[in-house]
């Protein structure tokens, strides 16, 4: 571990400190959720680029559409111009994705990144609502630029901007409190509450199970309790399905379970399909506000992200891709919890993005004695106390079980 570490920073020294070196190998390619590095050791993917390669690395029907694409001299950058790529990536987001959940969206692409996306729907909220304020959630994760990491509930991330960001109020997510505690009950009596001195906020903006927080999940109830309140105080929501969308929890939209209709979604990650930059915003259509030039950018029209983001919603034409990431939910979950019954531990999550909670100190190593023996994952949580299982959704479930079995001797080595 220590020696490979050594032998990274050596050949890449010129690279800044603040990028976590968790994995320390130099990895030369990967297919499905198998990935090889340069001395040819193979390693299980349980991490997918952070959820952005839900679909796996190179998927062989997007690479052939995207190889083609290049040889036909097709754009590869566009800014906001139409182009055949973009349209029919529209064409097709629509009728595979909102038209068949009842779903009426406006789509802006905001820029590359997660980030670029929560910037635009914070934006937005402020400009739609006259309001300066957003509301937001403890353990939450929405990006690091400075008003996605002003919503971001981490101290640590928020040291990032030296000194305390604005405009911002974070609350109490669902079970932050203890189990006995509603949390709703405190919000509401917060914002209602004229003593408390607090001015109505332009928008909520949460995650409905936090990828980078820990695992921490929302309930129906308190999801749908949180859109009554918004919708009584004229409060927009921001729904962030950067890391849970694009079928991370089992569903397309992570939201889809709680038959919420949130005002703006946030896309990124896996969207893109093949690990390409891309992201949406979705805006209900009362929230097209902005006049042409209000909001650009340069990379706004990534034309191969189009390519292969296209060619992905195909996994979405039918309720098969859906059965099949909860049936490997199941596998994973019964797995976790016999881990959960050997060496202790809480089990959070659902369909792939699931992991298990440790005391103070081991997730880290779990992880770390897992990447030598040839599994590529990650922690999650403040205090990066869980393991978190995400690997590509179209892992077969030999895969999983090859996975876990890793995961259950790096466990073993590490606790007992
Ligand atoms: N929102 C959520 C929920 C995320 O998980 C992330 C990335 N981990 C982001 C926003 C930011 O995305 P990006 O890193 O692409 O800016």
């Amino acid at each position: 571990w220590a020696s490979g570490k050594l032998q990274v920073f050596e050949t890449m020294e010129s690279e800044v400190r603040s990028y976590i070196r968790s994995f320390p190998t130099k990895f030369r390619r990967a297919s499905g959720y198998r990935m090889w590095d340069t001395e040819g050791k193979e390693y299980v993917d349980f991490f997918s680029g952070a959820g952005a390669l839900n679909y796996g690395h190179n998927p062989p029907e997007m690479k052939r559409l995207l190889i083609q694409y290049l040889q036909e001299d097709g754009i590869s950058h566009s800014l906001d111009m139409a182009t055949e790529a973009k349209e029919r990536f529209l064409l097709r987001f629509g009728e595979t994705i909102l038209r068949p959940r009842g779903l009426d969206y406006k789509v802006m692409f905001p820029g590359p990144t997660g980030a670029n996306s929560v910037e635009s729907a914070l934006k937005l909220a402020r400009k739609a609502t006259g309001r300066q304020t957003v509301m937001s959630f403890t353990n939450a994760f929405h990006g690091m630029t400075l008003g996605a990491l002003a919503v971001t509930g981490n101290k640590f991330k928020r040291k990032g901007a030296g000194v305390p960001l604005h405009h911002t109020v974070t609350f109490p997510y669902d079970g932050y409190m203890g189990p006995s505690v509603n949390t709703l009950t405190y919000i509401e009596n917060f914002l209602e509450d004229s003593g408390s001195g607090i001015s109505l906020p332009a928008a909520v903006i949460l995650e409905t199970l936090q990828g980078e927080g820990g695992l921490q999940a929302a309930s129906g109830p308190w999801l749908r309790g949180l859109a009554n309140l918004c919708k009584r105080h004229g409060i927009l929501m921001i729904v962030d399905d950067v890391q849970m969308g694009c079928g991370r929890t089992g569903t397309f939209f992570s939201f889809e379970p709680f038959g919420m209709e949130p005002d703006i979604v946030c896309l990124s990650k896996s969207i893109g399909g093949y690990g390409l930059p891309m992201a949406l915003t979705l805006l209900k259509p009362e929230l097209d506000l902005w006049e042409p030039g209000e909001h650009n950018g340069t990379f706004r029209g990534n034309n191969l992200a189009f390519v292969a983001a296209a060619e992905a919603l195909s996994y979405w034409e039918n309720d098969r891709f859906a059965k099949a990431i909860a049936r490997k939910g199941e596998q994973l979950r019964s797995a976790l919890l016999s881990l959960a019954d050997r060496f202790g531990g809480e089990v959070r999550g659902r369909g792939l993005m699931q992991g298990i909670a440790l005391e103070p100190g081991l997730a880290e190593k779990v992880c770390a004695a897992a990447f030598e023996r040839g599994l590529v994952i990650e922690t999650s949580g403040t205090d990066s106390e869980v393991v978190k299982v995400m690997p590509p959704l179209v892992i077969d479930p030999e895969g999983l079980d090859e996975g876990l079995a890793i995961l259950r001797s790096s466990m073993q080595q590490v606790v007992e």
